[in-house]
């Protein structure tokens, strides 16, 4: 074996490991084993039944794992953001819907609540949350607006009946993660026709509510997650679903969304990774031509150049974890380590189907899934060229 490659034919260690602590690694090991034996199997049902596994939260409960980078008091395991990217890589090494899924929920359901919520909505939603007694989801895409969030129609008007201080909801969010299954909502809404930063709001809407409605959606990969357009027909909720300030918009998730897109991509690596791992299993195997199809430096090379991407994309979003931890401005570094991802899940993807030949074609090799689960990890969150102009931006250039 290989440095750093166990006998399974697993990567063990990495470069920026460096940038680890012995407990993150040790974190590793243990989860990557559970991952494997408690989850997987669930995984590969939720997959051919087409709907996200629920049992993974009884599992991940049952295992200490459920919101390892919450604090210890609230439950959690007291983690900080690298155990975070440890977990969801990890994570997406089973098929890459579970891990959209158990994210949308525990991070983007759940850190607004826990960085905006009242006493009262912690109490209500983010403790039972980060149970996994409720399941949340975060819907702000909408079919007329992605990347460019100021353009959300959804509107949120108060609700005169009765002279009351209640709010009454109409839109549609689409690509909503958990939007089948979720018990409640955070979502954005317009709370003044202007388009600028303080005309959105956000609001804690359960599924339950008359006038909510969600289908799912069919979709190209993450199979094992549910992906759903959600609308809102006059929903009607207390002053108390207002999650943060009043036209507090986008930059009251600020935490949210940029150790979110740290963690995001850190799933990419992970479909990356395992799309890597299998490639070289299988260029050290199949033969053609009298010899191994590894020992072709046509082959060799495709395999070095997945691991080096992969590597590089991983230093590069852990060092801007780290940034995060530190309280350094981390939106340049987590940026390029998203874009840098989704660069090396695309590469390594895109050659394990051709370097397994036919048989990377065919579903029980596992390689046409990672193709098919890849693109999600780098569209949500922000897509490459959003990724791009946030980088370029930051160098000046008002793109
Ligand atoms: C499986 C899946 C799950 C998702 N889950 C969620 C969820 O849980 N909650 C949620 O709110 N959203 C979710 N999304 C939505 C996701 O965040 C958006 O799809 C993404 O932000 C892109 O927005 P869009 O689809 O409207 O594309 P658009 O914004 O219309 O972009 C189309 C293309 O134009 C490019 N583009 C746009 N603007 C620029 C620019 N200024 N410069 C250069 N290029 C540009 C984009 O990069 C892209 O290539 C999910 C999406 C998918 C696919």
């Amino acid at each position: 074996m290989t440095v750093n490659m166990d006998s399974s034919g697993q990567q063990t260690g990495f470069a920026a490991d460096v940038l680890l602590e012995p407990e993150h690694i040790e974190f590793r090991r243990h989860f990557r084993r559970f991952v494997s034996e408690r989850l997987e199997p669930l995984a590969l049902q939720g997959e051919r039944d087409r709907q996200f596994p629920l049992e993974v939260y009884k599992e991940l409960s049952k295992g200490g794992f459920l919101a390892p980078d919450y604090p210890e008091e609230l439950g959690g395991g007291g983690g900080d953001i690298l155990l975070g990217c440890v977990y969801y890589e990890e994570l997406t090494r089973i098929p890459a819907g579970v891990s959209a899924g158990v994210f949308a929920h525990q991070h983007l359901a759940v850190r607004p609540l826990y960085e905006l919520g009242s006493d009262a909505q912690k109490r209500e939603y983010m403790v039972p949350a980060l149970k996994a007694e409720r399941i949340g989801a975060f819907a702000l895409t909408e079919p007329d607006a992605g990347s460019d969030v100021q353009g959300i129609k959804t509107r949120a008007r108060k609700d005169g009946a009765g002279g009351g201080d209640g709010w009454i909801i109409s839109g549609s969010k689409v690509y909503i993660t958990n939007g089948t299954i979720a018990d409640y909502y955070i979502l954005a809404a317009r709370t003044s026709p202007e388009r600028k930063s303080d005309a959105i709001s956000l609001f804690l809407v359960d599924r339950n509510l008359k006038g909510v409605d969600a289908s799912a959606l069919d979709k190209l990969g993450n199979h094992s997650s549910s992906t759903a357009l959600v609308s809102f027909n006059d929903v009607r909720v207390g002053a108390g679903q207002l999650l943060g300030e009043v036209g507090g918009g986008l930059s009251q998730l600020k935490a949210t969304l940029s150790s979110g897109r740290v963690m995001q991509a850190t799933r990419g690596l992970g479909i990356a990774q395992i799309a890597m791992e299998k490639t070289l299993k299988y260029a050290q195997e199949r033969e053609a031509f009298n010899k191994k199809i590894g020992q072709f430096q046509g082959v060799a090379f495709k395999v070095a150049e997945m691991a080096a991407r992969i590597e590089a994309a991983r230093l590069m979003v852990y060092s801007a974890a780290r940034d995060v931890i530190s309280g350094k401005d981390s939106n340049r570094g987590a940026s390029m380590g998203k874009f840098m991802t989704a660069d090396a899940v695309i590469y390594a993807t895109q050659q394990a189907v051709n370097l397994h030949g036919g048989y990377g074609y065919m579903e029980e090799s596992g390689i046409p899934r990672l193709f098919r689960d890849g693109p999600e990890s780098y569209i949500g969150e922000g897509t490459p060229e959003i990724q791009l102009r946030i980088i370029a931006r930051q160098m000046g250039m008002h793109c």
